[in-house]
């Protein structure tokens, strides 16, 4: 990972007395440290990947301390680390992307959750739920529910969130219960400050090893017969304790205000938006203090009956706030109410939206009829007025439009070489007609928007292969199975090739090595390149990523027998390669592995690498693509076939076509592709490849001003 984290990890050294100032998810490293965590794990994904790069690019430091930290092959492999709570005093956190990896993690977790916990276990969540969301909108609260773990989901204010996981671990610890802490979008980038403490050396640590390990106990495995007792523990022991330790801990909030008849519960990670609708309602002021008395719930699971029953009880009405559906927390409120026999009327989902995100605007059109209701028909105009401002406004600029605006779907990078692979898909599909491609998570999944639209089915991270297996028999055609080398070791070796191999299924399979999980930040993987191989191709101006065998060197060990290595720019012998695959006479796995080192890494290595070569005055050329403009017969088949940002479209020059023709624009960054697509699908000829020569030697320059003197004495004069 080229990344440096070399100022963050400066945050987390910080002492007792000093100020932490920065974002939420950087608190919450510094926060583990704090509360003397042994050992951190987990898998990368948005909003929480900072968590644990930062914490892997910190390894002296934390090795200073004793604390372990482990980059996990999966989200399964860092539930399974929490074993270790298991038996020992010692505190363990994890972190992965909610909610697909807790989809990974959840065996592990049944299993952690069953026996109980001894050292304390956090798991620290990044809710990718809402506006900005890259993944399927479901709720962490589920797992919370059906395995009995506690859920922490602290409102976003860093002293809150940052208490939050100390005690997060001596909740876990006090109940037997893994706690997950859910971080919102928002909540991992909000920005603040606290005053740091201390890191805690684990007293138990990778310099403070323990003697022996445990005796043997039976009731500590998820086994039968001991599940049964276990089961009973949960609900016995464990959710009253921890119910305990939420009252006696406060950790949830019981905020007052003038309206004492009415009440709101909101869930923590959604108190800012709450008070800023609240303001709109002009029921709460710039400091946060709500008019409407608020319970909020910094622990969304297990609630606390009595907590909420005294909340309640004598109100005329309560909101809860609740995003996501279904409305879980609501119908436990619901439940605990009705058994109390307390009449307080509950809203929630009758008057906020059963899905999707609850923004500041949705949250207040959930309060104006409820302001409406219980304050009186005027008590909400302020609100209702910016909702119908807001809503006016949209439609006044959508009526100045002549036509929709076209959608803006995210692509590949500039230069990206994932990219080709989709272009020579296309002209294979020419030739041998529509395939089903079963697409994966990955940069490659960009390949589902256009220009390419490729792709019928996404079904989770490595497992495309696998999908294709329901497919495949019934088909005429081969299915294509895309995966990256990411999701190739996430899963899709086991779950895709193994499977496939072993029931010896006729399958093409094309894995993307382009060196790093280059979707979730370019982290780096088992086979990416050494640093010494880096620098050696560095020298050879080559790209590095051929340099490690890894993934062949399994796949052959495994047995497959027909495998093809292309590099990715090579759109032409791609094409044929997929044609070969497709209407091979081999019957069984068929692997394409398509060579190409991630752009955004390749730029982030070789741009400091060219500036000291410059600084130094060494000769550097650079390749730049460009379409001759007066060739260009304006059709955009180059387009169509590539969807790079650089290479667009611009007026025609010439006054008598009125079709724009393309351009390739700054930024390009002379991957190929252009001319390589031009070549494969015979385009017109307007494409030409230049050379951009820096600190040219003598005869280079003069030859540059011969050509320019001969060049204008040919122009005429104007
Ligand atoms: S991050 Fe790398 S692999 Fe992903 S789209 Fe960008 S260049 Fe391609
Ligand atoms: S060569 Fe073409 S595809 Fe490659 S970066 Fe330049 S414009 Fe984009």
């Amino acid at each position: 990972m080229e990344v440096s984290f070399s100022r963050e990890i400066e945050s987390l050294r910080l002492g007792a007395g000093e100020t932490f100032h920065g974002e939420g998810i950087l608190a919450i490293t510094k926060a583990l440290l704090q509360s003397g965590v042994s050992y951190v794990g987990g898998y990368q994904g948005a909003p929480v990947s900072h968590l644990l790069d930062v914490m892997v690019q910190a390894k002296d430091y934390l090795g200073e301390l004793g604390v372990h930290v482990e980059a996990c092959a999966n989200e399964a492999s860092a539930a399974a680390m929490l074993g270790a709570s298991i038996h020992y005093p010692l505190r363990g956190a994890v972190t992965w992307k909610s909610i697909v990896g807790t989809n990974v993690a959840s065996d592990a977790l049944s299993n952690l959750a069953s026996p109980g916990v001894v050292g304390g276990a956090l798991i620290v969540v990044g809710e990718d739920y809402g506006e900005g969301a890259s993944v399927i909108q479901e709720r962490t609260h589920a797992y919370a529910l059906k395995s009995t773990l506690c859920l922490l989901d602290p409102r976003p204010d860093l002293p809150r969130m940052v208490d939050m996981v100390e005690h997060g671990f001596r909740l876990s610890e006090a109940s037997s219960m893994p706690a997950i802490l859910e971080l919102r979008i928002r909540a991992c980038h909000v920005r603040g400050s606290f005053e740091a403490k201390d890191n805690q050396p684990p007293k138990i640590s990778t310099r403070e090893w323990m003697a022996d390990p445990a005796k043997f106990d039976y009731m500590r495995l998820a086994h039968p017969p001991v599940t049964f007792v276990q089961e009973k523990l949960k609900h016995e022991k464990r959710i009253p304790a921890a119910r305990q330790y939420i009252l006696d801990h406060q950790l949830n909030e019981l905020m007052p205000g003038r309206h004492a008849d009415l009440g709101i519960v909101v869930q923590g990670g959604l108190y800012n938006a709450l008070i800023r609708a609240l303001q709109q309602l002009g029921l709460a002021n710039a400091f946060g203090e709500s008019d409407i008395p608020l319970l909020v719930l910094n622990v969304t699971y297990p609630l606390v009956p009595e907590q909420v029953a005294d909340f309640c009880a004598g109100k005329r009405a309560v909101l809860v706030v609740e995003e996501g559906q279904p409305e879980y927390i609501e119908q436990d409120i619901a439940t605990m109410l009705r058994r109390r026999d307390i009449q307080t009327r509950l809203h929630g989902k009758d008057l906020l939206p059963l899905g999707g995100e609850y923004s500041v605007e949705v949250i207040a059109g959930g309060l104006v009829p409820f302001a409406r209701s219980y304050l009186g028909e005027t008590a909400a105009d302020s609100a209702s007025q910016w909702l119908t401002s807001n809503r006016e406004r949209r439609a006044a600029v959508s009526a100045q439009l002549t036509k929709p605006l076209p959608p803006r779907p995210p692509g590949f990078c500039i230069g990206c070489p994932e990219r080709p692979v989709f272009s020579a898909l296309k002209l294979a599909q020419q030739d041998i007609g529509p395939v089903h491609v079963a697409a994966d998570i990955g940069c490659h999944a960009l390949g589902t928007f256009e220009p390419f639209s490729t792709g019928h089915s996404i079904l989770g991270y490595g497992m495309s292969l696998a999908s294709r297996a329901g497919v495949s028999p019934m088909m005429q055609r081969r299915t294509l199975a895309i995966m990256g080398d990411g999701g190739f070791w996430h899963n899709g070796l086991l779950t895709g090739v193994q499977s496939a191999l072993f029931n010896g299924d006729d399958a093409v399979l094309m894995i993307f090595k382009n060196g790093y999980t280059s979707a979730t930040g370019t982290q780096e993987l088992i086979s990416t390149p050494t640093d010494a191989a880096k620098a050696l191709a560095q020298d050879k101006g080559n790209s590095l990523v051929h340099t490690d065998r890894t993934i062949e060197s399994t796949l052959e060990g495994l047995g497959v027998k027909w495998m093809r290595k292309v590099h990715t720019y090579e759109v032409d012998t791609m094409r044929s390669t997929l044609k070969d695959a497709f209407t091979s006479e081999f019957n069984g796995l068929k692997v394409i592995i398509a060579e190409g080192e991630c752009q955004l890494e390749r730029q982030r290595r070789i741009k400091p690498w060219i500036a000291s070569l410059l600084k130094q005055g060494e000769r550097v050329v650079r390749v730049k693509y460009g379409v001759d403009e007066d060739v260009c017969n304006g059709d955009h088949a180059c387009i169509r076939l590539s969807g790079c940002p650089t290479l667009t479209l611009k007026d025609n020059p010439d006054p008598l076509k009125v079709d724009p023709v393309a351009t390739v624009i700054d930024g390009c960054v002379g991957c190929g592709l252009c001319g390589a697509n031009a070549h494969a699908a015979t385009l017109c000829p307007s494409f030409y490849r230049a050379e951009v020569v820096q600190n040219p030697r003598w005869h280079e320059r003069l030859w540059a001003g011969v050509r320019r003197a001969m060049v204008s004495a040919l122009q005429p004069a104007t």
